[in-house]
């Protein structure tokens, strides 16, 4: 028997950014949403099963599109991740799991893990193995020789061997490919102003990710990484900390969505060293910070399309803290609304899973959040989620 759920009397934030709408229901039906629209024209609910969320608030669930699901937030994830045995770190993703679904997320994109371990998280989750949002996963990090990242990545030089890098990866089960354009904050030695992997090398990768259907997020915070990956046909910017008004330019031209990760830099400077972290990483996170705001604050102005991501995993960045990262976009310059819209839709459609997630209409997926409060006046509501719902079915 197909069992159907009436969901009634909250207001509704669908996640599409206009009005939000008092008195609302949907109908819940196999996973998915069969029916939505106000109470008032309620009719024939014979034989349905009613939860009344009268005075509560209905958005849809968070999509994180930066995670690292292997990383443990401590002060050196990589130091611990390559010093520990894979069963351990498995171990640790399948707890890291559970924290982003409990706290809202009820999807994310991972960018970037060692061995394949993504790649067999990612289908536990999906055979109903072990709990957890669903994700698409990037598997190892593509990266030139001793550039960022590479001591979880796969190091690849010249145009051929970033064709073979890309096609390994897509062999492997990636969803997306992540590419690296600039150094980073995380890696000893290398500087995040500075390029990598050169437009060339970048377009070889990318255009084996297209071909195959799929998606690429790069790594890029100087400028002219950026407009490398830009040009070389990247679907996303992760971090663009250094944008000028080219860079922008050139994201809006070519429909590149920005995932700022606001609370990747924010939380290295908030602990420092004294909590472990190591001392090259608090002194790049120092130095980009302010320039990390305002470029997303001048990004955002331009209308730059913006997808919610924290890059979870890194120091202190916590795999239940995004809600930390739409509180700065906020701080920022950008809007209440959109920053939820940013961390539904805009994230779903920065993934490629529109048509399934990222917003509560008829057909889509019924991954949702119940709230107390209005998101909209206070965004702290978030750390506090009364319910969370995925494919329908209550989470906590
Ligand atoms: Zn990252």
């Amino acid at each position: 028997m197909n069992m159907k759920t009436l969901y009634k009397g909250f207001t509704l934030i669908d996640g599409n950014g206009g009005q939000v709408q008092e008195n609302s229901y949907f109908i819940v039906e196999d996973k998915r949403i069969s029916k939505i629209g106000k109470v008032d024209e309620l009719q024939n609910i014979e034989g349905i099963e009613i939860v009344d969320l009268s005075g509560k608030y209905v958005m849809p669930g968070l999509i994180n599109s930066h995670v690292h699901i292997t990383l443990e937030p401590v002060g050196d994830p990589f130091g611990l991740i390559n010093s520990e045995s894979h069963a351990k770190t498995t171990i640790r993703a399948v707890a890291n799991l559970k924290k982003h679904l409990y706290s809202g997320t009820t999807f994310f994109r991972d960018l970037g893990a060692p061995a394949g371990l993504d790649f067999a998280l990612r289908d536990a989750v999906n055979e109903g193995l072990i709990e957890g949002p669903q994700f698409l996963a990037a598997g190892k990090c593509i990266t030139m020789t001793g550039g960022h990242g590479w001591s979880i990545g796969r190091e690849a030089d010249g145009v051929d061997e970033l064709r073979k890098a890309a096609r390994e990866q897509l062999k492997a089960g990636a969803d997306l490919l992540k590419i690296m354009a600039t150094g980073g904050v995380t890696t000893p030695g290398v500087e995040p102003g500075s390029p990598q992997l050169s437009m060339e090398e970048m377009k070889a990768a990318v255009e084996e990710a297209h071909k195959a259907g799929k998606k690429t997020a790069s790594h890029a915070q100087g400028t002219q990484g950026i407009k490398n990956a830009i040009l070389a046909g990247i679907d996303s910017i992760e971090h663009g900390i250094y944008l000028d008004d080219e860079a922008i330019e050139l994201m809006i031209k070519n429909d590149v969505y920005l995932v700022p990760t606001l609370v990747a830099p924010y939380f290295i400077v908030e602990y420092g060293t004294e909590a472990g972290i190591p001392q090259y990483a608090v002194d790049k996170a120092k130095a980009v910070m302010d320039t990390h705001r305002e470029s997303f604050a001048k990004a955002y102005k331009a209308g730059v399309k913006i997808a919610m991501g924290t890059d979870a995993g890194t120091p202190f960045n916590f795999h239940d803290g995004a809600p930390h990262e739409l509180i700065l976009m906020v701080k920022s310059g950008m809007s209440p609304m959109d920053a939820i819209v940013s961390s539904t839709k805009g994230s779903a459609d920065c993934l490629g899973i529109l048509d399934d997630y990222g917003t509560l209409e008829s057909g889509k997926f019924a991954d949702f959040l119940v709230l107390d409060d209005n998101p909209l006046d206070n965004l702290d509501t978030l750390f506090n989620i009364n319910s969370v719902y995925k494919l329908g079915k209550k989470v906590i």
